[in-house]
């Protein structure tokens, strides 16, 4: 049996891959090393509830093309990402905005607010520029500069350092640019123009993009490398990048997540909110997340995911790149090696080694399809 193309890996990447090279009339074989498809935004019904495997994961995009091409598959909801954050039982609204900042000081107008903020960075700012730095060095500058010292100690510090497993200090300051600040009673946590969650989940989304293609579950490419290599003309690969060269230049690190899943029958809700952080130190986990609520669901049970946040060890499940200098380097080596391999091309959050939102892989995957399908 030969194919056109071997896909390695059934997450978004791959599966958008298929989607689009079997358009284009390409065969293509999915293979992927997990016994479902879909990769970290897997979703299994349990008591008529989707739930989550791999973590909350919440649609959002500004770029009309990834939108309307995930609505051709599947219909959204109108699910929109409030967090909120508990400190010590005390409940804060997420992103920072002007409910953050009433809770946290009283204050009623953006007026007040604008002064508060101020008052709580300006001596912090001032310091540092007397030490010559303008420019955030690291996610500590970079929070307090943004938001002043009670949120930065309150809804950032702990939390941050639970997530990461390092100091504040010695983390980019890119990692906080993410969250927006406003002035105005707007909870919505991101300003993306589209937001949802696939209703029926992100399996039937997956689903519907594979379409017809044939997938082999439970088969790991480096199980049986030659054989894989063999049958298809050329490979979409998606797993880890520094596995497909055999480390021959070392490790990349990883941050990963551990989830604890239980159905808590008889408990229609638990929390009142999809997603709960705990920003205190204390709290062995970084949030708790309630899937019922990210479809609006009334079903007489709940499920809840502690979400645990450990240092990645060899063996575990990769989750978050690292963005450090030493990662950054090994990473340049790798994508070196990757340019060279004329049968191969490397997508995705692992082969690419990048912090990807769900809309941006698409992006991705969809450019790098366009790509090949105008060439041949
Ligand atoms: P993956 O989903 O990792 O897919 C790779 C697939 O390849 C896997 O199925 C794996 O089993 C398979 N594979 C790897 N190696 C092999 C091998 N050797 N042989 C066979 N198969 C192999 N994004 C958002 O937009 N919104 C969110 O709210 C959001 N929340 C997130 C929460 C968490 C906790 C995490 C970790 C990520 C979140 N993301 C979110 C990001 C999102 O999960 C990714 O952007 C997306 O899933 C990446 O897709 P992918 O195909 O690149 O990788
Ligand atoms: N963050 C924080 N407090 C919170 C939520 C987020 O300090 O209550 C910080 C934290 O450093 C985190 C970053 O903001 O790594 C980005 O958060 P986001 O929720 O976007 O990250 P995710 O874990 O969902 O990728």
């Amino acid at each position: 049996m030969r194919y056109d193309y071997l896909i390695v890996g059934s997450g978004l990447f791959g599966a958008v891959m298929s989607y689009c090279l079997s358009k284009a009339g390409k065969r293509c074989l999915v293979i992927d090393k997990r016994a479902h498809i879909g990769g970290n935004v897997y979703t299994e019904n349990v008591n008529g509830i989707n739930v989550h495997k791999y973590g909350a994961h919440i649609f959002h995009t500004s770029d009309k093309r990834v939108w309307n091409f995930v609505n051709s598959f599947v219909e959204f909801n109108r699910y929109t990402n409030s967090p909120v954050a508990n400190y010590h039982g005390k409940i804060y609204n997420l992103p920072f905005n002007m409910n953050t900042f009433y809770a946290m000081w009283g204050v009623v107008s953006p007026k007040e607010a604008q002064a508060k903020i101020e008052e709580q960075r300006a001596d912090y700012i001032a310091e540092l520029h007397r030490q010559g730095v303008f420019e955030p060095r690291n996610l500590e500058e970079q929070a307090i500069s943004l938001v002043g010292k009670d949120i930065y100690y309150t809804l950032i510090k702990e939390y941050t350092e639970k997530q990461w497993g390092r100091n504040a200090t010695d983390l980019p300051a890119f990692i906080i640019k993410r969250l927006p600040v406003r002035l105005t009673y707007d909870n919505n946590y991101f300003n993306d123009l589209y937001q949802g969650i696939p209703i029926g989940g992100y399996t039937a989304l997956i689903e519907k993009m594979l379409g017809d293609t044939e997938i082999r579950l439970e088969a790991d490419y480096f199980a049986d490398r030659d054989y894989f290599d063999s049958i298809a003309d050329r490979i979409i690969f998606t797993g880890e990048i520094d596995r497909y060269f055999d480390y021959r230049f070392g490790h990349l690190e990883y941050r990963t997540v551990t989830f604890e899943t239980k159905l808590l029958e008889g408990v229609a809700n638990y929390q009142g909110n999809a997603v709960v952080n705990y920003t205190d130190g204390e709290t062995p986990y970084t949030r708790i997340i309630e899937h019922k609520h990210f479809e609006f669901g009334t079903q007489p049970d709940t499920v809840i995911s502690h979400e645990y946040s450990k240092e990645w060890h060899h063996g575990d499940e990769p989750y978050y790149p690292i963005n450090d200098k030493r990662n950054g380097e090994l990473y340049e080596k790798y994508r070196a090696l990757a340019e060279q391999q004329d049968r191969v091309i490397f997508g995705g959050r692992l082969a690419e080694y990048k912090y990807y939102d769900m809309h941006q892989v698409i992006a991705r995957a969809l450019d790098v399809a366009d790509k090949i399908t105008a060439n041949n």
